[in-house]
């Protein structure tokens, strides 16, 4: 059996000096992960981990690496940008009065805004039970514009929905509750009659209030917050801990981050024993054991849980909540995770770990987004506690093929799965009448595409993806401006705009789907030094103004295959996932936007298998544009291009092969 930890760590050479023809001043090395504890086996299962009543004491845990605040980096032009753009002109498009009307609604204030639908829908007898989701995934896109572009609309914007929600709020008089709907759905809640989850919707709203205090600067917005967590704080204080934990069975998204959140940067420990109540003692238990029982669970209803798990190790030390979070990253992303980087079908993870094959099977509804966005949050998380550039192979993996591609062009519309079905095509949110739970994920997204570019510690820079962007980080008076096309450009060029000079250390991360240690050159001279894959190499050197690295990130074809499956195979280029274009006849508009997944019985397809050989390059070619191949001597040929490229077209990522 297969045991977490273990990702082959190798063992690494020690450190390498520089060609003294590159710089007597440079210290090039390949920077050596650090050594893997000994496996902690966890609590024995039949002790449960969290079994007694839960203890909060704060004890917080340094990071060993902090990503840079989006203020500090803006990104050039390039795809990247353009789906940020894409984004923010959606969110232009949507007017505030609309995006707080069910507020307004609900504490009967006046408004005579246009309601929204969807799953914000709130008409007479056809109201959504979520209303109100996505305004809280507004403001915190909003907070994250402001953050990452400077857009005074947007922040203008966010700090009128907060003030306006703050009088929903006061008019409410609720002790600080603040919704779309009464608070009547949480006795229902209470009573375990219907309802759909409505801590889901408010922890939204919650969060979104954090990020407008944290990243936007309104105070008002952490008031609102304080009172939304006092509601909250005292509403699970009156329940007994044995029905709260069955009140847990209902999803509740992050409540318990968010109340960790609030208790690191007030210093007040009540919110994190607020958030303490929401730890689903049944989920945990197993996890911080080190045992899979993930499958028939919903999966988007748990991964926010145990990002507040994280949060909860990093504000007190107590290792079982990392246990629950390093053992579940390590088990989504190594047995649970198609070759996309996407998790789930159908909402759920439906069979048991690595059949993956058997689980495709079951809908087309694959991979939701709002699990990759999820899944990318958790794993910043357990980055920054260890530095190990291999998280950051998951997270580029994630965001080239599940997030970029997933935001349709110009119109900034995203799609609720990204279905991995042979045959399938990208289906999207309409502009005023969808609103999913991915919708509020792909606002946010889009929002904060520079975030965990560049990290830093004591030393200096790390450089974890790929992305053509400029980092000014302003303390150390050091400008770094990195131009690439990647992954259409198989490298990065990093010039140092600006620096006084500075002695640091700058880490550019090798990855792991490089066949070997990439040459680079520091002011046009190859260096001697080179880091394997799946390492850093790291640069040491009096940085000054003008200074300028360059590294070749060269790209092979290889196939990755179903655990359960060997014959069904997933064709890649470096990080690249590759489709097989399928065409497009009878796919029409009302096949694409509006449905949240291809519905493939209403125009059924048939995929070409293939004879495939060990090596792809044998019965793959390169096409005539970058990135862009053909099959060769299949009975029917199909050109290959990156899923993320594809859009109103049929494709597969999948191949059943002879
Ligand atoms: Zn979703």
């Amino acid at each position: 059996m297969e045991k977490p930890r273990h990702w082959s760590r190798r063992s690494f050479a020690a450190a390498l000096a520089a060609s003294s023809a590159a710089s007597p001043a440079l210290i090039a090395q390949q920077q050596s992960v650090p050594q893997a504890e000994p496996p902690r086996q966890g609590t024995m299962p039949e002790v449960p981990p969290f079994q007694a009543p839960i203890e909060f004491a704060r004890n917080p845990v340094a990071a060993k690496v902090e990503p840079f605040p989006m203020t500090q980096v803006r990104l050039l032009a390039g795809p990247y940008q353009e789906a940020a753009e894409w984004n923010r002109g959606y969110m232009r498009r949507l007017p505030e009065e609309r995006l707080v009307r069910n507020f307004l609604v609900n504490a009967g204030l006046p408004t005579s805004a246009e309601p929204l639908g969807g799953w914000e829908q709130n008409t007479p007898g056809n109201a959504g039970e979520l209303r109100g989701h996505f305004t809280g995934h507004f403001l915190t896109a909003s907070a994250q514009l402001w953050a990452s572009t400077g857009d005074k609309e947007a922040k203008a914007k966010g700090d009128a929905m907060v003030a306006d929600l703050a009088k929903v709020q006061d008019k409410l008089g609720a002790g600080g509750y603040l919704s779309a709907f009464p608070t009547e759905w949480f006795d229902r809640l209470d009573a375990r009659k219907p309802v759909w989850a409505p801590f889901y919707t408010i922890h939204k709203i919650m969060a979104g209030m954090f990020d407008m205090y944290q990243l936007a600067g309104n105070q008002q917005a952490l008031q609102v917050l304080e009172g939304m967590s006092h509601w909250a704080d005292t509403w699970s204080a009156s329940k007994s801990e044995e029905h709260m934990q069955d009140i847990l069975n209902t999803e509740y998204g992050g409540m318990n981050e968010v109340l960790y959140n609030l208790a690191a940067v007030t210093g007040e420990d009540r919110w994190a024993k607020a958030g303490d109540r929401f730890t689903k003692k049944r989920f945990f238990n197993p996890l911080a054991s080190r045992r899979d029982e993930l499958r028939g669970l919903h999966v988007n209803t748990h991964i926010p849980q145990v990002i507040g798990a994280a949060r909860r190790y990093e504000i007190s030390g107590d290792l079982r909540f990392h246990d629950v979070a390093d053992y579940f990253w390590w088990e989504v992303t190594s047995a649970r995770t198609y070759v996309t980087g996407g998790t789930s079908n159908g909402e759920g993870w439906l069979a048991q770990p690595r059949q993956l094959a058997a689980e495709l099977k079951r809908s087309s509804a694959t991979a939701e987004c709002c699990c990759a966005y999820n899944m990318m949050k958790l794993t910043r998380h357990l980055y920054g506690w260890t530095a190990d550039p291999r998280y950051f192979d998951y997270y580029e993996r994630a965001m080239i093929n599940h997030r970029l591609g997933t935001i349709y062009p110009k119109t900034g519309a995203t799609q609720y799965y990204l279905s991995l079905t042979p045959g399938a095509w990208k289906t999207f949110n309409t502009e005023d009448k969808s609103f999913w739970c991915c919708t509020g994920t792909g606002v946010e997204e889009f929002s904060k595409l520079p975030d965990s570019i560049y990290w830093r510690d004591g030393e200096g820079v790390y450089v974890n993806q790929f992305i053509a962007s400029e980092l000014d980080w302003a303390e150390k008076g050091f400008r770094l401006r990195q131009d690439t096309g990647f992954p259409e450009q198989p490298g990065t060029t990093l010039t140092v705009t600006a620096a006084k000079p500075v002695q640091m250390t700058m880490r550019l991360r090798v990855p792991s789907w490089m066949h070997s240690a990439p040459t680079v050159k520091l002011n046009g001279k190859v260096l001697d030094a080179s880091a394997s894959p799946g390492s850093y190499l790291a640069l040491s050197r009096v940085w000054k103004a003008g200074d300028k690295i360059e590294m070749q990130l060269p790209m092979q074809l290889h196939i990755e295959a179903m655990p359960d499956d060997p014959k069904l195979q997933a064709v890649m280029y470096g990080p690249v996932v590759l489709a097989g274009d399928l065409g497009s006849e009878g796919l029409t508009p009302e096949l694409i936007v509006g449905p949240n997944a291809p519905r493939l019985q209403r125009l059924p397809i048939q995929v070409p298998v293939f004879k495939a050989a060990a090596d792809p390059s044998s019965w793959i070619k390169a096409g005539d544009k970058p990135l862009t191949f053909r099959t060769a001597g299949q009975p029917m040929d199909v050109t290959l291009a990156p899923l993320n490229t594809i859009f109103d077209k049929r494709y597969s990522v999948y191949w059943q092969v002879s």
